[in-house]
């Protein structure tokens, strides 16, 4: 058992770890050192939360936080790094449901009866938003899941008049709010299932009406919105710790959501009240030109007699763990005398900063990986570009088709350079399912194949 004023001050202590830790976060080189203070500000989270002075059933809290631990790691261990988003959503999934369950728990407390009238209706405001923002988080964070696994369509599902059936249920849910608060004892049960059922439905509805291509800013969304909730939850709980690292993981992931609507060219407001899925659907059209590929010792070649070379890769690097043998070549090409840059779309892969995490773990140098604006400024003079299991992020029909789903998003402009080498398996389309115009251009060739396969082919031929 530990006394309050020290429960204090290793909470403070933690929530310095934690600011110490999203500081690391924001550059490859300091990034482990911020998970490590991540890692020793929640182990003293826990251990100062678990020894507290009302803390009862310690053996229990050992046996599920053992469970738990286990389960973690093993997921971890298993996951693959194509998974990770989806890993991601499901866990803000978890964040919600506690916050709905600690709402549902902390309304039935007996403390919370006892309170004085004012102090209540505070803490049952609390209680009724918390709840609310859990709930959303929660089926929201289900329907991403589903949606980045593949296993719900990622076409949004629009149907008309949807912003005014939301804006009714948020109507509906204020009137609920205020019941709920007047309610005497717990006979205010009734309006908070009510609303929890609604809740749930609002989080299903605002995820399923966002497109595709616009996943990027759910993702970050849900982040932030998985933050409101575990504050919520501190309020409810009297615990300040949660309400700091709730507001923490709130803030950032709100002012992640801010960056990547700059990257996809998307109104803020409009993604908040999940509206930004309407943009049309359809196909790119007729493209013209043909389609023209190589062999990977065509490409060797061109890469024996270039200067000036960019790798812009995509999903598909991370789909075929291609970032160890693009590293070995990057290697020759250097040692070779050639200028040799990564061009990193901001919404790369499946998560934020998917191609920085994959390239850093292959040891790539981080100065020659560079961002999306950097490398369209020096396009003109690159000599061949190697596109590597990127789609979306190269098509030039998001500057050019206003009839895209993409349409306004920046992209990597590849095909400015003198030569574009299109890495992937087939002709299909990316995440956001159109087609690229890119692979009809007279100076971009397709290297069909596993990315992986394809690197190494090409590394054996400069090689040879
Ligand atoms: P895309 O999904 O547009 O394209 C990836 C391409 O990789 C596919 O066309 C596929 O073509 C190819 N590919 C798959 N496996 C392999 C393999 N083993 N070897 C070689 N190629 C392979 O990815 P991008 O990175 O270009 O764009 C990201 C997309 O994902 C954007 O639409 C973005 O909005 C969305 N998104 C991004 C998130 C983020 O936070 N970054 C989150 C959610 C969605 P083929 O099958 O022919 O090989």
């Amino acid at each position: 058992m530990i006394s309050t004023q020290i429960q204090t001050a290793a909470y403070l202590f933690a929530g310095i770890l934690f600011i110490l830790s999203l500081g690391g976060l924001s550059s490859q080189e300091s990034a482990k050192r911020g998970v490590y203070y991540g890692i020793v500000g929640m182990f003293i989270a826990i251990v100062s939360t678990v020894l507290g002075k009302d803390v009862n059933g310690h053996i229990y809290i050992v046996i599920a936080i053992a469970i738990a631990s286990v389960i973690g790691v093993l997921v971890a261990r298993k996951v693959q790094m194509t998974a990770m988003p989806q890993l991601v959503a499901i866990l803000h999934s978890f964040v919600g449901l506690a916050a709905v369950l600690v709402g549902f728990g902390s309304y039935l407390d007996p403390h919370t009866l006892s309170l004085p009238d004012t102090e209540r209706t505070i803490h049952l405001v609390e209680v009724f938003i918390g709840v609310f923002i859990g709930a959303i988080t929660f089926t929201g964070s289900i329907v991403a899941w589903g949606k980045l696994d593949g296993k719900i369509r990622s076409k949004p599902l629009l149907y008309p008049g949807r912003h005014i059936v939301n804006i009714t249920l948020v109507i509906i849910s204020i009137v609920l709010g205020v019941l709920f608060t007047m309610a005497p004892g717990t006979d205010g049960m009734i309006y908070l299932y009510i609303m929890t059922a609604i809740a749930l439905f609002i989080g299903v509805m605002l995820v399923m009406a966002i497109g595709g291509a616009d996943m990027p800013v759910v993702v970050s969304m849900l982040n932030s919105y998985s933050g409101w909730a575990a504050a919520a939850a501190g309020f409810m709980l009297g615990n300040d710790l949660l309400i700091i690292t709730g507001a923490l993981v709130g803030s950032s992931g709100a002012i992640l959501s801010i960056i990547m609507c700059e990257a996809m060219n998307r109104s803020f407001l409009s993604v908040i009240f999940g509206g930004f899925g309407d943009a049309p659907v359809a196909t790119s059209g007729d493209i013209e030109g043909e389609v023209t590929s190589t062999t990977h010792e065509e490409v060797a070649e061109m890469l024996k007699e270039a200067e000036n070379i960019m790798i812009v890769p995509g999903y598909g690097m991370a789909v075929a763990k291609a970032q160890y043998p693009i590293h070995d070549l990057v290697d020759i090409l250097q040692k070779e005398g050639k200028k040799v840059t990564f061009g990193i779309h901001p919404v790369a892969g499946r998560l934020p900063g998917h191609m920085n995490v994959l390239l850093a773990e292959a040891n790539v140098s981080y100065d020659i990986v560079l961002e999306m604006d950097e490398v369209n400024e020096f396009m003109d003079d690159v000599d061949v570009v190697m596109v590597i299991g990127a789609n979306d992020i190269v098509n030039p029909g998001a500057l050019t088709d206003a009839s895209s789903p993409i349409y306004g998003m920046p992209v990597i402009e590849v095909w400015r350079a003198h030569k574009v080498i299109v890495m992937k398996r087939s002709m299909a389309t990316g995440y956001a399912g159109v087609q690229n115009p890119l692979f009809y251009k007279d100076n971009t060739d397709m290297l069909y194949g596993d990315a992986k396969d394809s690197v190494n082919k090409i590394l054996a031929d400069i090689i040879k």
